[in-house]
């Protein structure tokens, strides 16, 4: 197809993510991608400034990851995994129990980041039943989250602020607190920290768990907040039997400098989902873990009622295996800190830009804050004209690049960025 065509079909025909049909302004249309580049089917090349939504930290094409999924295509590529297991899972969830934080130690294969949110809520419901308090059914979060498009994740996102602010009359009705003041460095605000642990409280005959983005809110507003706050939570939920769950579905595997975020405050989740980057963006799988006592609570009251019919796939497993190993062998943590520095000294000089209210940089994420909401289409198209891939939302242009993207690139991310900044 030419890339007309290509057009003409994709405005027909094809939905995408959180769009009218036709789409309010054309997609560019990709036909490859290589190491941190994709190539857009006009020959333009674009260093990936998104890691396609914090997923491919290693880049494109990698010949180890592509390797992974040959080598598994000569195998199989699919098969049922009820009565059946195999290799390329049980390699993965043993992988995934030694590299989260100690104490959770079982593993449910999922399809999709959301999916795992689901998987994560419904252990918790179970386990309060079969723990003999079936009255448990409330998730409680603090405001400001992003949790997935189905229905128990979009319950969890700001129900005024957030992308799914649409249901509030359908979804089910959920406890919030505010969302946590200030930034990474700056101390937990004890005023607040006495009224999350308040909240809490007074809702904890009602709560089946707490759930919460660890240190970094990503789609719901780019916000980084201070390990103590998640200190607290853990606190407060085993004082009152409530669970935790922990979504590190863009956090985890060391996006924020730690292999996973809940490292910075040195607790562990209950219930901990991953997702995104755990192929390397190859494949689309997620996982929700959790300790002994959620499944040994949930396995004395019955099954664990999930299982979808692409659980546990062997190629998405086999790719994830080769990814994390990748990211093992090699110092994962010395190249997010590099492309984290090359963000800040790229970004900071944009605090003095009109219309900047704020940036701020974690690990390998850049975010610039505009006192306005960005024109999509206008910042995008200033980005693209500087060689770079962004998605800038509501009032954000940030970027979360690959790891192995180097000084240069992550430099030309960075007036990618500024170049959106002044277009948006
Ligand atoms: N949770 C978090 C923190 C996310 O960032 C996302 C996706 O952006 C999800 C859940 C949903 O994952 P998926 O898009 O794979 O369903």
């Amino acid at each position: 197809m030419t890339p007309e065509e290509i057009l003409a079909g994709d405005r027909a025909h094809v939905w995408h993510p959180y769009a009218t049909l036709p789409p309010g302004s054309p997609p560019y249309v990709v036909d490859s991608a290589q190491g941190v580049r994709l190539r857009l089917a006009d020959g333009r090349e674009l260093v990936d400034g998104m890691s396609s939504w914090w997923a491919a930290i290693h880049g494109y094409r990698h010949p180890v990851l592509d390797a992974a999924v040959v080598d598994q295509l000569g195998r199989m590529s699919h098969v049922m995994f009820g009565g059946l297991t195999h290799e390329p899972a049980v390699r993965l969830a043993r992988t995934l129990v030694e590299l989260t934080p100690a104490g959770l130690e079982h593993v449910f294969l999922a399809d999709s980041g959301s999916v795992s949110v689901e998987v994560a809520v419904k252990m918790c419901l179970q386990y309060q039943r079969a723990v003999g308090r079936p009255e448990r059914r409330r998730l409680g979060t603090w405001r400001g989250g992003y949790h997935g498009d189905t229905f128990h994740p979009m319950s969890v996102c700001d129900p005024e602020g957030g992308m799914h602010h649409l249901w509030g009359d359908v979804l089910p009705r959920q406890v919030f607190a505010p969302v946590p003041p200030g930034g990474f460095d700056d101390e937990p605000d004890p005023a607040y920290l006495a009224a999350l642990t308040d909240t809490v409280r007074r809702h904890a005959d009602e709560l089946a768990a707490v759930i919460v983005e660890p240190v970094v809110q990503g789609a719901g507003g780019m916000r980084f907040h201070h390990p103590g706050y998640l200190r607290a939570l853990r606190e407060v939920t085993r004082e009152h039997g409530i669970l935790l769950i922990f979504d590190e579905i863009a956090t985890g595997f060391g996006r924020t400098g730690r292999m996973f975020a809940a490292e910075h405050a040195g607790v562990t989740p209950d219930v901990l989902c991953v997702g995104k980057a755990l192929t390397g963006g190859y494949l689309t799988l997620a996982a929700t873990l959790c300790a002994p006592e959620v499944a040994e609570g949930i396995s004395a009251g019955g099954v664990l009622a999930h299982g979808p019919t692409f659980m546990g796939n062997p190629l998405a497993c086999a790719v994830a295996n080769a990814s994390l190993d990748l990211l093992r062998a090699g110092d994962w943590a010395a190249e997010v800190a590099r492309v984290g520095a090359g963000l800040r000294a790229g970004l900071e000089p944009l605090r003095a830009a009109p219309g900047v209210a704020d940036v701020r940089v974690l690990g390998a994420i850049g975010v610039v804050q505009l006192d306005h909401e960005v024109d999509l289409p206008r910042a995008t198209a200033a980005a693209v004209a500087q060689g770079v891939w962004l998605r800038p939302f509501r009032d954000l242009v940030y970027a979360m690049p690959p790891y192995v993207t180097d000084d240069a690139d992550v430099a030309r991310i960075a007036a990618g960025i500024a170049a959106a900044v002044e277009a948006g």
